[in-house]
């Protein structure tokens, strides 16, 4: 088998990024997505959505790449070569790509095209993709609904009452507003824990840039963040994540160890040599890769056994389509232990409408893990076709 096409597919939607004042829903990215189809001479493709600057995204992907090796565009690396070959072509997209990339828009592009190839292989063997991940331990796992913080401890208490209505059993409020006043931090943190009772479960994301952010970054200084730790300690927050400048390994590492609530990050960590640093410098109690961010599932079933090795849980970051939802739940599948799976519940017209997945809540609020050929997850190729811009 060989790959034919690697097309990037840039999507426009009207709606942007808002987190909502009162109990209704927040918006997530809604104005740009970037989704990858990988094709191939049997007629088996992979498709894939990654979180980057869209438009620059197709670029480095399917535009004008230079002749020096390690200034390739990544459609070059990859079209004529075997897609089951996930790890042999990782390191080619990876040194092809190497002068410009690395980090950032290219490991993202990356992520998308690694996941598809992941895909591919699974399709072509038949088989749900956890099994060729190492196996299925688990048919479901927890989900969580993820969300932005609110502005009062009315519409925080309001929104919580909806996710226990829709079947939640545990809910990640992040940013919005959260971060501006100490004071009003704490009652909204209340609030939710008051509308969710004692037995669900309450993550709180307080953003590593605060809330009101202009352009001028304030970072929270070593004992602030102790302290927020300390307050959501009083409230049993399962976790608090990715609040310290994801630059700043030793000071996670600092926080950490004062902290009363289980520390997790790991959305903004990059390749396995990244992760073999921030697991080994004690950063985290859960660790959190974006598998559309972090280099794909190649790299981030070697996080899984790193974070088995080091005695910590992983839970998949994911908040965006259904696409990068269905990758998480197979990897999730194969973990030893699975904490939760994330679910955007915040998804804008375009990430929701990218593609179907039969997600149900189940009355224990756990969802089913697809085992079906493949990751389980249907793209809507009509409604990409309608918002399809490149
Ligand atoms: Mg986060």
């Amino acid at each position: 088998m060989r790959i034919t096409e690697v097309e990037p597919i840039l999507l426009r939607g009207e709606a942007a990024y808002r987190a909502a004042a009162g109990a209704e829903e927040a918006t997530d990215n809604g104005d740009w997505q970037l989704l990858v189809r990988v094709g191939t001479d049997e007629g088996l493709t992979g498709w894939a959505d990654t979180e980057t600057l869209a438009p620059a995204a197709a670029a480095i992907i399917a535009g004008q790449g230079m002749s020096t090796l390690g200034f390739r565009t990544l459609r070059d690396l990859l079209v004529g070569e075997n897609p089951l070959d996930t790890a042999r072509l990782w390191d080619r997209l990876y040194v092809g790509s190497a002068y410009y990339g690395r980090r950032g828009i290219a490991m993202q592009c990356i992520s998308a095209i690694d996941n598809c190839l992941w895909s591919i292989r699974a399709q072509a063997a038949g088989l749900p993709l956890a099994s060729l991940l190492g196996g299925r331990r688990r048919d479901r796992v927890m989900a969580y609904a993820s969300t932005l913080f609110r502005e009062t401890p009315e519409a925080m208490a309001e929104a919580a009452r909806g996710y226990v209505a829709g079947g939640f059993q545990a809910v990640k409020f992040g940013w919005g507003v959260f971060g501006e006043d100490p004071g009003r931090d704490r009652e909204l943190v209340a609030a939710a824990r008051e509308a969710l009772g004692p037995s669900r479960h309450l993550l709180v994301d307080p953003g590593w840039y605060p809330a009101g952010w202009k352009g001028d970054w304030r970072p929270r200084s070593r004992r602030d963040a102790i302290a927020l730790c300390r307050m959501l300690g009083e409230y049993d927050v399962g976790w608090v994540e990715d609040f310290i400048h994801p630059e700043r390994f030793d000071e996670y590492a600092a926080v950490r160890a004062e902290s009363p609530v289980p520390v997790a990050a790991g959305e903004q960590v990059a390749t396995h040599w990244e992760f073999e640093r921030f697991i080994g410098q004690g950063c985290v109690d859960v660790i959190q890769p974006d598998l559309s961010r972090c280099g794909g599932l190649t790299v981030a079933s070697k996080v899984a056994a790193m974070a088995e090795d080091a005695g910590i849980d992983l839970v998949p970051h994911s908040w965006l389509t259904h696409l990068l939802t269905g990758y998480s739940l197979q990897l999730i599948a194969t973990l030893p232990r699975a904490r939760f799976v994330e679910f955007n519940v915040s998804q804008s017209p375009l990430t929701a409408g990218i593609a179907r997945a039969a997600f149900c809540l189940g009355p224990d609020g756990t969802v089913a893990i697809p085992d079906t050929p493949g990751i389980g997850v249907e793209v809507d190729t009509d409604f990409i076709s309608a918002h399809r811009v490149n």
